[in-house]
């Protein structure tokens, strides 16, 4: 259910379409004691109350972020990295979802939000979006794989002299880019033959191409398959994209060779592969 770069863009052109024009009736929060001790929600819930009278002006996505503007001067972050779902419901009235935020629109209808691992809601004004770690990180001026600029010549330049391996460069608060999670990560790298141990500054000019490649046919394929297999999208519609690689793997043969997949720790992290695809 993990909500990532595909999946955040899915969830935020869904929202485009219904949302904006809705103006904020009432929010409700559940639940929130613990996701506020572990930083996952607002420390003072008067922000959230703060959405109530806006009127939904536009939702975009960076990264793994959507971000929702209202015209009051208040932000919606939803980022639910590790696992989430954001439902929209058309008649307010009857919906069941469980969540920790909910807001009903004036209209009847009803979005509800609900963490169900690691992530971010957050309400946060204009001034306070630069304070939230999720916006800080996705709304950057670092290149995203979703980005039209994101091209293989930029990508090279930003491989080059990096003498740390491939997991740092692309993952993580140190990575060149934004958006990359480990399962993402995992599939790319078999995709573009890369062994994970790989240093980027070893890479070719074809390897960094192919990884280039890997990365934006990846990211093309979850946004066509409606994302990741487990995620639901804002009308509760399930995604068909199947990852390659990650544990469901452990033991299996690999899909292209049939070599055995293994698993190595990397950056305080699991990262499955092929020894004899990936070099
Ligand atoms: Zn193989």
């Amino acid at each position: 259910m993990s909500v990532e770069l595909p999946e955040a863009c899915i969830l935020a052109e869904q929202m485009n379409t219904e949302l904006p024009g809705k103006k904020v009736q009432t929010i409700q929060i559940r639940d929130y004691e613990r996701m506020q001790r572990i930083g996952f929600m607002n420390k003072d819930l008067n922000g959230y109350d703060r959405l109530v009278g806006g009127t939904v002006k536009s939702i975009t996505s960076r990264g793994n972020t959507v971000l929702t503007r209202l015209d009051n001067g208040m932000n919606l972050l939803i980022a639910p990295e590790y696992g989430g779902k954001v439902l929209y419901h058309e008649d307010g009235g009857s919906a069941t979802a469980k969540y920790h935020l909910r807001l009903d629109f004036v209209d009847g209808t009803a979005l509800t939000v609900r963490l169900t691992s690691m992530g971010v809601i957050q309400a946060v004004d204009d001034e306070g979006l630069e304070g939230s770690y999720v916006y800080r990180r996705d709304f950057s001026d670092k290149l995203s794989p979703g980005d039209e600029e994101f091209t293989s010549e930029k990508f090279a330049g930003l491989l080059v002299e990096r003498n740390r391996q491939l997991k740092q460069v692309l993952v993580g608060k140190d990575a060149v880019v934004v958006g990359l999670s480990n399962s993402v990560f995992q599939d790319v790298l078999f995709r573009a033959g890369l062994h994970p141990r790989r240093k980027a500054s070893s890479l070719d000019e074809d390897e960094v191409r192919s990884l280039h490649g890997a990365i934006v046919a990846l990211v093309r394929e979850r946004l066509r398959l409606g994302g990741k297999d487990r995620f639901q999208d804002l009308h509760g519609s399930q995604g068909m994209y199947v990852p390659a690689m990650g544990p469901n793997m452990k033991g299996q043969p690999c899909p292209v060779c049939g070599t055995g997949v293994e698993r190595l720790s990397i950056g305080g992290g699991q990262v499955y592969l092929c020894p004899e695809c990936q070099k």
